[in-house]
């Protein structure tokens, strides 16, 4: 070990990686890492942080007009799109900053370098054009945005990365898209005053949750004004000459729009990095292969978050990193736990969810109660919004284990947050039943649906 310059040595300087980097120096080893973009990765720089900061600007509208029936005159409200861009700048800024001192103030070294591997010790930096040697390797290079080669005018099209900057606010925009990026920017752009259409091309938006909360967001969000276009793609885009550009949807509708954004999902950062030259392995869509243990089929090398295309979301890279830090430093072998993981959506009404959804219990157990409340949320009382919260827990009916909470409204995403707890701890109905409800809140209903709204055994709904 003593023979090379670093004990370890990170590729990628976003959560997991700089996770990784700052808790290997903070153990004393000699560490490196190489950020080739910014400090902060896709989730402070270009994911996460930016885009909930831009949930809040869109969410003050509707604030503005719920405002009415709890007393207030609101007057006419104007947005100005460089002021946010401006202030999410500033705000990013701060937090890259946080990033890359916090690797520095644990004693590690933090490059502005692209990494590429040239033998299984060696790392080469492009910046600097030097080679420097490490002990244990880390690749932690993210994903980017899918491209969409085959579609005839792609080049006019944008991705998540370019619509947090775009000059000005469009005052038309396609997303083509169904998943949570594609949802949230739909929401987003609705909601700051442009006309939105979200084209899809499954049958409906948001796969993987539960099929009750995607028909619900689906129809409020068409309520709200936003078009969806479900088993639709997008066939050409082409520039009008008055720079707005016309795209072709299969079924031959045309759209006429300032903007089409594409998030059709996103792919691994693996190329020209010099890693089949070193042999680590690859999936067939390009992602690093890693056992349990986030080790590579080379032995020093290891990689974790979205490059290893698990589970796409900055705490699983965050506690990836430190497992890999308990296997490779602490001689203490840890496989990240990716089971009954919580996760939002923060679409408008927000999607908060963790555990199976109600078609995937009923496929692993023979019979399962279903509690499902729609109700209006107290604050909408007042403001005369017609909009229902939904909240739906899924229980294995032989155990009593709840197996999935799923909730569409207002705070949802915090709510799954805390649902995360005894979901993770398997904890039953009864014990939800038990639990004295908080009162007046919208997440008591979470404690009190005392009888199931129905029940499904072996398939049938009885
Ligand atoms: C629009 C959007 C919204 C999102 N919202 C959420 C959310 O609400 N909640 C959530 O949990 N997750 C969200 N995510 C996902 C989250 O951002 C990622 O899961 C997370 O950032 C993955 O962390 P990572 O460390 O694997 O990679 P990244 O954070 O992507 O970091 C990888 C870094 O490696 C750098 N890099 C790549 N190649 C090299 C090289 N060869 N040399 C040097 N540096 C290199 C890149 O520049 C990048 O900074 C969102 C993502 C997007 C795109």
């Amino acid at each position: 070990m003593a023979g090379y310059d670093y004990d370890l040595f990170v590729i990628g300087g976003g959560s997991g990686g700089v996770r990784a980097a700052r808790v290997a120096a903070a153990l004393g080893k000699r560490v490196a890492i190489a950020e080739e973009y910014r400090y902060g990765g896709t989730c402070v720089i270009r994911g996460c942080v930016p885009k909930k900061l831009y949930v809040y600007a869109s969410q003050f509208p509707e604030h503005f007009a719920d405002a009415a029936g709890y007393g207030w005159t609101v007057p006419e409200a104007s947005f100005d799109w460089p002021t946010l861009v401006a202030n999410k700048d500033k705000e990013i800024a701060r937090l890259e900053a946080i990033y890359k001192r916090n690797v520095e103030g644990a004693g590690g070294e933090a490059f502005h370098s692209r990494a590429m591997l040239v033998d299984p010790h060696s790392v080469y930096l492009v910046a600097e054009d030097r080679t420097v040697s490490a002990d244990q390797i880390l690749i932690a290079t993210g994903g980017r945005p899918a491209p969409h080669p085959a579609l005839s005018g792609h080049e006019y099209c944008i991705f998540s990365n370019e619509a947090f900057d775009l000059k000005q606010l469009p005052k038309a925009i396609m997303i083509e898209g169904g998943g949570y990026i594609a949802v949230e920017f739909a929401n987003i752009f609705h909601g700051l005053g442009v006309d939105t259409t979200l084209v899809y091309r499954g049958q409906e938006i948001l796969s993987r949750f539960d099929m009750d909360l995607r028909r619900s967001l689906h129809e409020m969000m068409e309520k709200k004004g936003i078009k969806i276009l479900c088993h639709a793609v997008s066939e050409w885009v082409r520039k009008t000459p008055d720079g707005r550009l016309d795209v072709l949807l299969s079924g031959g509708r045309t759209l006429t729009v300032d903007q089409v954004m594409l998030a059709i999902g996103r792919i691994p950062n693996t190329e020209n990095m010099g890693l089949e030259g070193v042999g680590v392995e690859l999936s067939k869509t390009g992602a690093i292969v890693v056992d349990q243990y986030s080790r590579t089929n080379l032995d020093n090398i290891w990689a974790i978050g979205d490059v290893t295309h698990r589970v796409q979301l900055t705490p699983v890279a965050i506690h990836e990193a430190m497992c890999f830090i308990e296997t490779a430093f602490k001689n203490n072998p840890t496989a990240p736990d990716h089971d009954t993981i919580p996760t939002a959506v923060f679409s408008q009404p927000e999607i908060g969810t963790v555990g199976l959804s109600e078609d995937d219990a009923i496929k692993r157990y023979s019979e399962v109660e279903v509690y499902r409340a729609s109700f209006r949320p107290m604050r909408h009382t007042l403001s005369g919004r017609d909009e229902k919260m939904l909240m739906k827990l899924v229980v294995d009916g032989s155990t009593r284990k709840v197996l999935g909470a799923h909730i569409l409204g207002p705070d949802a995403g915090e709510m799954a947050q805390l649902l995360g707890i005894p979901l993770k701890a398997g904890l039953t109905k009864d014990d939800f039943d038990r639990t004295m409800a908080v009162h007046p809140t919208a997440a008591e209903e979470l404690v009190t649906m005392y009888k199931p709204t129905y029940r499904v055994k072996n398939g049938e709904r009885v």
